[in-house]
């Protein structure tokens, strides 16, 4: 992780100020560790364009830019544009990703004082307080390039999308702040919107934020505003009459149309053009008694060009299960055949994915059709509802003005939308009145999921490992994960007709199935969870579920570089069904590593009391503290909730108790390990 000058004024005063202290050389030494920084993310901006010149040339003034690691952010920013667009027409909008310009020039910002009437940024919080990895460049420019007031009478919005249980809670919005406002002089309008993914408020935080935003650009530019939940496309939707094999039957990226189907693909994959690679095995790692399932899978990528690190996250494109994309299309009474093509109105906006296409492939590959509905789509619906169906209008108004009420009724009952609409009424001709082209431009696309790499890059160099708990913990609600059961799928493929739900393994074309070996799309995501360079670094991690994942990966690149490394790894599972990779723990790698300890927690074993990673971390606290001294670093990984915080609270209560300071000390000094790069948290 690199330090930009504000993080390494921080450190320098948490350090001073703890060396300070009596324990000062033992605290020194603790802070300093044995490895030096550790890797940053290395990832480049991609294309290069004028930000000045693009606002120029489309005759734009209200600038909408989002910087965004899985697509939410981007998501957000572009309701927002649409939004705005819909409300105050006057406006000449441009919205894009921060990833598409160029700020390797001084006053990148800066020369669109008075060009333009605002700059609204959506950005997203990842790690510990970083951007999001597109927006490299746009770090850098703002800690090197950025001038001291260059940016006075530029007004400024921000939303932050992030998640509590992080230290650094929306932490790249507030640095946005402090960069463009309080150090380059830009105008704060209104307050930083600060969405919070672990309690899933990010849509009511929004919407919150974006009434009060609408209002305050209303008065600031003097705009009179209409009403933004009108729906008006942002496409021309026409029929596709053309050749068939130019129209997109799930393929995610033209190089796999029919006219390229025996090209090599070379990359460089991305979300775009994800991967097909070859699954080269999975097996189930619950045990049969288990009533969850855990699937191991191993992704063949020799020949690929896909070079990852131990420690990378893997992106996988799922599909819609059919039994979802079936419903979708009788409710909305859709004809799934139908060809379409869409063109852009305004020139600087993107198309929502590949086209010419049909709609029944437009549900089950591009559209996030099963995930929870949202309150503010459920109420754009009352403006389609003609005047003679009251009832109907009256519904949706009422489970959609009040989240309480929605929260009850849609959010509590794991509705998606088609479920909801169904709920609402499962006779109403939904489809006579709600056009496709709303549905498809106001239903989030179909994201990828990320899986932390559980393989090492040095012992399995050709191959990509995960392992992912299937999602479908209370078959009573009927909510299925969608990656997950689809990886589950492929695992169990041969008892298919016992699964819940089930997909079209064979792709778009075909694409997918190469005899009997089954291929998926996927993509390497760089990450910041990085083993120290120096292999003699002791490491303690903790990681309980699949936050294990990581760590098999670390542990198996231990094996090649460094068998004699001090290892601690505190893992946490209900029971010993459930116990990930229980024998390879106990039989390959605690044999062959002789200085890794393994601490297992079981927290629902009827046979010994409910045991946590913390209550050993306890247990182990003169190892903890002895391996912190010789510089160890510490990883965490694993479900959000509150895991990941009460981790960090045991550390301090060791660091505090073994060093002889206070809580606030103790804190501080976790906080700087943190910025130091030898803390990480791997948290989703
Ligand atoms: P989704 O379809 O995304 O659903 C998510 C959850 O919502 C599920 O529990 C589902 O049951 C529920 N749901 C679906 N529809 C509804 C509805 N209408 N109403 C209410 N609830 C609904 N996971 C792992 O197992 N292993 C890993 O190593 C791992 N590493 C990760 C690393 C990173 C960096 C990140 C960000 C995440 C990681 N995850 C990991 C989580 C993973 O990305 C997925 O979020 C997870 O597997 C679920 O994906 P899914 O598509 O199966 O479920």
């Amino acid at each position: 992780m690199s330090l930009d000058p504000l993080d390494l004024a921080v450190l320098c005063c948490l350090v001073a100020s703890v060396v300070l202290y009596t324990k000062k050389d033992d605290i020194f030494n603790f802070l300093k560790g044995s490895d030096s920084l550790d890797s940053s993310i290395g990832v480049s901006s991609g294309s290069s364009r004028d930000l000045l010149e693009t606002v120029l040339t489309n005759k734009k003034d209200f600038l909408i830019l989002y910087g965004s690691q899985t697509g939410t952010a981007e998501d957000y920013c572009k309701k927002f544009a649409k939004e705005l667009h819909s409300k105050f027409k006057e406006l000449q909008i441009l919205c894009g990703d921060l990833e598409n310009f160029d700020f390797d020039q001084p006053n990148t910002l800066g020369d669109l004082v008075d060009k333009v009437k605002a700059v609204v940024i959506f950005m997203s919080t990842y790690g510990e307080g970083e951007f999001p990895d597109p927006c490299v460049n746009f770090d850098d420019y703002l800690n090197n390039l950025l001038e001291s007031d260059e940016l006075k009478g530029l007004p400024i919005m921000i939303f932050g999308l992030g998640n509590s249980t992080y230290e650094f809670f929306n932490g790249a919005a507030k640095r946005l702040k402090e960069k463009l406002v309080d150090e380059a002089g830009a105008t704060l309008l209104g307050e930083i919107g600060a969405g919070d993914d672990s309690v899933g408020n990010t849509e009511e935080e929004y919407v919150a934020w974006k009434d009060k935003a609408f209002d305050i650009i209303e008065k600031e530019f003097g705009l009179e505003g209409g009403d933004s939940s009108i729906f008006e496309p942002m496409y021309d939707y026409t029929k596709f009459e053309g050749k068939d094999d130019v129209v997109y039957k799930g393929e995610l990226n033209k190089q796999y149309l029919s006219a390229n189907s025996n090209k090599k693909h070379i990359g460089p994959f991305d979300q775009s053009y994800p991967y097909l690679a070859p699954v080269a095995s999975s097996y189930e790692i619950c045990a049969p008694e288990s009533n969850r399932n855990c699937v191991h899978m191993e992704f063949d990528i020799s020949g690929s060009n896909i070079k990852y690190e131990t420690g990378d996250h893997l992106g996988i494109m799922p599909q819609n299960p059919q039994e979802n994309v079936k419903h979708f299309l009788k409710t909305l009474s859709l004809n799934g055949d139908e060809v379409f093509d869409l063109k852009l109105k305004d020139l600087t906006s993107s198309l929502p994915f590949p086209v010419p296409t049909n709609i029944e492939t437009a549900i089950t590959y591009y559209l996030e059709i099963t995930g929870p509905v949202s309150r503010q789509m459920i109420g754009q619906l009352a403006q389609f509802v003609p005047e003679s169906e009251e009832k109907i209008k009256q519904k949706i108004i009422e489970i959609s003005s009040d989240p309480n009420t929605f929260h009850k009724e849609v959010i509590e009952q794991n509705l998606n939308f088609s479920n909801c609409l169904e709920q609402i009424s499962a006779t109403f001709a939904w489809g006579d009145y709600i056009p496709w082209t709303f549905l498809l431009e106001t239903i989030p696309t179909l994201k990828p999921r990320f899986y932390s790499i559980s393989s090492s890059n040095l012992k399995d160099q050709d191959k990509i490992h995960i392992t992912a708990m299937v999602e479908n913990s209370d078959p009573n609600k009927k909510v299925y994960g969608v990656t997950t059961n689809l990886l589950n799928q492929i695992q169990k493929r041969e008892q298919a007709d016992q699964l819940p739900i089930h997909y079209n393994l064979e792709g778009p074309r075909s694409l997918y199935q190469t005899n009997s070996i089954t291929k998926l799309p996927i993509f390497v995501r760089k990450s910041t969870f990085r083993l120290p360079k120096n292999p003699e670094t002791p490491i303690i991690m903790i990681g309980p579920g699949t936050g294990v994942a990581p760590f098999r990966g670390f542990i198996r690149d231990r094996l090649i570089d460094n068998p004699d490394a001090d290892m601690m790894l505190f893992y946490g599972c209900r029971n010993a069904h459930d116990h990930l990779y229980k024998n390879e723990w106990s039989d390959e790698y605690e044999p062959a590593l002789k200085n890794l300890k393994v601490f297992t927690a079981y927290s629902r074993d009827p046979n010994i009391p409910k045991t946590y990673v913390q209550k050993l971390m306890l247990d182990q606290k003169d190892a903890i503290m002895e391996a912190l001294m010789k510089g160890a670093f510490v990883y965490v990984c694993g479900d959000a909730g509150t895991m990941a915080k009460q981790v960090n609270d045991t550390l301090i209560t060791i660091v505090s108790d073994k060093q002889n300071i206070d809580i606030t000390q103790a804190q501080e000094m976790m906080k700087a390990m943190k910025l130091n790069g030898r803390y990480h948290e791997d948290v989703w």
